[in-house]
């Protein structure tokens, strides 16, 4: 069985359909927090290091997420923000491309991947470009004077889901580096990096896999290559030895060179908490239920809301955990939805998003969210002037 609800702590009255957004808390958080905080930091004081093993932290937890991405253990380091580590694979993939000067990437990417890759080309200075093309464009773009093909595989707007294999290897084809962003893939499809044979890969914890607002990110490089990486970012704690306070950097000789600094050890106790809930959880199986839901809810509004136009993929192989419908007045249609507690989210200029996240949500859930929807839409309660300010954050 999927369905781990009573691990979560979600509020009464609320059907969380924003896990692709931030997930919702896994109960054991709270008690290892408190743990952390009271115990590890409190009495342990600066010996947590070694008494906690606060050290190799980012290491454990880098493995427990790559079982969820088919990543080989030691294959993937944890810290920083998502946005740090897009910087990081981008800069060492275009040194593994010497000559080659365009960053190919799709014009529906999260902003931060593109601003981050603008802001690297303008700190390199040496003539880079950036290239953002429609997404059924990419594959013929890939020609011989790309040095990186950099996606997100699952499009954080309409769901949209890249070919990573077949992406993958019409970059290798033409002698490109690849590198993945898996925010909106982590524990919501099945991913396998070994299997997809990508150099890079990128992602965020607070979406899918529940590590809570801020929670770090991670970066997995494949694992022939990590010798060889050069680290954009030469911090401290990805020296070889750290503690032998060198004036030179020497990268550590494994995937620990993508670390940077001192690791938020509180966030990453707490994502080593949530990670527990995915103990057993196998992913093809979490997917097909992840379709059962997508599928069943886009049934249920379409029928019910002729207003709200799908702008996800009708094909569910297309598509990765989330559905996305257009309405004119989206942003107030959430809040009042939310009002309702039915919690998704708006992204403009008219996308109402809704993630769908088996392990706390069911079929029945689903069916209510669905009803509470067409109440909304039917009888115009999103017109009420309440619903018409926007928040800093939608
Ligand atoms: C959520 C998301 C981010 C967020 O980056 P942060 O540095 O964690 O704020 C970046 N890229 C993609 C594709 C995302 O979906």
């Amino acid at each position: 069985m999927l369905l781990r609800k009573e691990h979560f702590d979600i509020p009464d009255g609320v059907i969380y359909l924003d896990g692709n957004s931030l997930g919702p808390l896994p109960k054991g958080v709270i008690k290892r927090v408190g743990d952390v905080v009271t115990r590890e930091w409190g009495c342990e004081l600066i010996r947590a290091w070694n008494t906690a093993d606060w050290i190799s932290l980012p290491l454990r937890v880098g493995d427990r997420i790559g079982r969820l991405i088919g990543a080989p253990e030691g294959s993937i380091a944890t810290g920083d923000t998502l946005s740090i580590k897009v910087y990081q694979a981008l800069a060492a993939a275009l040194k593994m491309s010497p000559g080659r000067r365009v960053i190919l990437s799709d014009n529906g990417n999260f902003p931060t991947d593109l601003y981050m890759a603008q802001g690297l080309i303008g700190t390199i200075d040496k003539g880079y470009e950036l290239h953002t093309l429609a997404p059924e464009d990419l594959v013929e773009a890939i020609t011989e004077d790309v040095a990186v093909v950099m996606l997100t595989q699952v499009d954080y707007r309409s769901g949209r889901m890249h070919d990573m294999n077949a992406i993958t290897k019409a970059a290798h084809a033409a002698g490109a580096v690849m590198i993945w962003d898996l925010a909106h893939s982590a524990g919501a499809v099945a991913v396998n990096m070994t299997g997809s044979n990508a150099e890079f890969a990128v992602g965020c914890t607070y979406k899918y896999l529940n590590g809570g607002p801020g929670a770090p990110a991670f970066i997995y490089v494949r694992p022939d290559l990590i010798e060889n990486v050069e680290p954009a970012l030469a911090g401290w704690m990805g020296h070889d030895t750290p503690f032998a306070m060198e004036v030179g950097y020497r990268p550590a000789m494994s995937t620990e060179r993508l670390r940077v600094g001192t690791p938020p050890i509180v966030q990453l106790s707490m994502l080593d908490a949530a990670l527990d809930v995915w103990e057993g959880v196998d992913m093809t199986s979490l997917r097909a239920v992840s379709i059962d839901l997508s599928e069943l809810f886009i049934t249920e509004v379409e029928r019910r809301c002729p207003q709200m136009v799908l702008a996800s993929p009708r094909d569910p192989q297309l598509r990765g955990s989330q559905v996305s419908f257009a309405f004119e007045n989206g942003y107030a249609a959430m809040q009042a939805l939310i009002d309702r507690g039915v919690i998704g989210d708006f992204r403009a200029p008219d996308i109402m998003r809704f993630g769908f996240t088996p392990l706390y949500l069911d079929r029945g859930d689903v069916v209510t969210a669905a009803e509470t929807i067409a109440e909304v839409i039917g009888n115009e309660l999103w017109a009420d002037p309440r619903y018409q300010t926007r928040f800093r954050v939608t």
